[in-house]
């Protein structure tokens, strides 16, 4: 279905299909698969993505909070869903929603152990999070004792997973940082499967981690970034599709004379005649002020037009001159063809933020 006349995001869900077969082509066969689904789906729709995937019948789904996990839920998603961030105020919904929790401190486990006895658990399956060098969350390599005593005699949880997280595993000048975080991982699982007397599943990897570290697979890997479509490496991208394409449409199009601002604040003023374009799009749709003033460029019929003058709230001004075009013409932010990464680039961003950022009252278009 073609949509013309507003903005829209198209998730293209043959796209996902293609990169999740490429990511699984890379990970040895029995190795399972997390498809992390967090932020909406970076962005995009996260029911379509989820029930696409739960279709490709993917072991696993992860999303950064518990009502991330209850929307799955309540879409019918009945794959098991590690929430890698859970706040303890929703412990009880998300046992109740049979979430699996990422624990991640002492304090967090005691919390979790608590509101799981009061709840009746049993076995209750949980991930222990280690911190191994990003130093963002995660128990440390010596708190392994800690996390045997507290659970010693108790039945209310079992340890289904052990996980870490790598800090820098895209970049080719952090491999030795990125092997010695894979290797203290290693250390602690071993640890804690000789203190438990079963090997939890390991997983540590991320897109880049898939792609750069195959030998770190372990049980499970665990990919999103990849999933819609961007590598992080330019020859990964190129056997990747996008998944998200942001389009929009020409709402006007306007004389300039030579010496005439556009937009708010006079940010542009005109060395010339020149033909600009307004589109219905704007910070509040993500588009952020860093993309303005000829940082980005977006694309008419092919053709690269920079956004010029401030971003406004709801529109952007691109100028066209030279450009056979006209209102109600399309207009692509990113997506196929043009790279999101290339569009956050831009403006010292990332493809993750972008693709995030864009906003729920764009109209996602999903093609099956
Ligand atoms: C977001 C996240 C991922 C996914 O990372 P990508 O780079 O998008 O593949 C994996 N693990 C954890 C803990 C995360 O927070």
């Amino acid at each position: 279905m073609d949509r013309i006349g507003e903005t829209t995001l198209e998730i293209d869900l043959s796209a996902l299909e293609h990169n999740y077969k490429f990511l699984t082509s890379r990970i040895a066969p029995g190795t399972k698969f997390m498809a992390v689904v967090k932020a909406m789906a970076y962005g995009s729709e996260v029911v379509a993505i989820a029930k696409k995937l739960e279709e490709l019948e993917v072991d696993y789904l992860a999303v950064a909070y518990v009502k991330e996990g209850v929307l799955l839920r309540d879409a019918g998603i009945t794959t098991p869903i590690l929430v890698l961030h859970p706040q303890p105020v929703h412990f009880k919904e998300l046992i109740d929603r049979c979430l699996e929790p990422s624990l991640y401190s002492p304090k967090v486990l005691l919390q979790f152990l608590d509101v799981a006895q009061r709840q009746q658990q049993q076995d209750y399956p949980v991930h222990i999070k280690f911190n191994t060098g990003l130093n963002r969350l995660g128990f440390w390599e010596n708190d392994v004792d800690f996390v045997i005593g507290t659970l010693k005699g108790r039945t209310e949880l079992r340890i289904k997973g052990v996980l870490s997280h790598l800090a820098a595993s895209e970049d080719e000048n952090e491999r030795e940082f990125s092997l010695n975080q894979i290797n203290t991982f290693t250390k602690i699982c071993l640890d804690l499967k000789e203190k438990l007397g079963y090997l939890p599943m390991r997983h540590v990897l991320n897109t880049s981690g898939i792609l750069n570290y195959p030998e770190a697979q372990f049980e499970m890997v665990r990919s999103g970034i990849g999933l819609y479509g961007y590598g992080n490496h330019p020859d990964f991208d190129k056997k990747m599709k996008p998944v998200a394409t942001l389009k929009t449409v020409i709402s006007q199009r306007h004389k300039i004379e030579p010496g005439e601002s556009v937009g708010y604040n006079r940010a542009y003023t005109s060395d010339g005649y020149r033909i600009t374009a307004t589109l219905p799009i704007g910070h509040a749709d993500g588009i952020g002020r860093q993309y303005g003033n000829g940082k980005a460029l977006v694309y008419v019929k092919g053709t690269p037009a920079p956004i010029i003058g401030n971003v406004c709230m709801d529109m952007i001004m691109i100028d066209v001159s030279g450009i056979d075009c006209k209102e109600g013409d399309e207009v692509i932010i990113f997506g196929a063809g043009h790279s999101a990464e290339d569009f956050a680039h831009s403006a010292q961003s990332i493809s993750y933020e972008i693709l995030t950022a864009i906003a729920p009252r764009v109209t996602r278009v999903i093609k099956w």
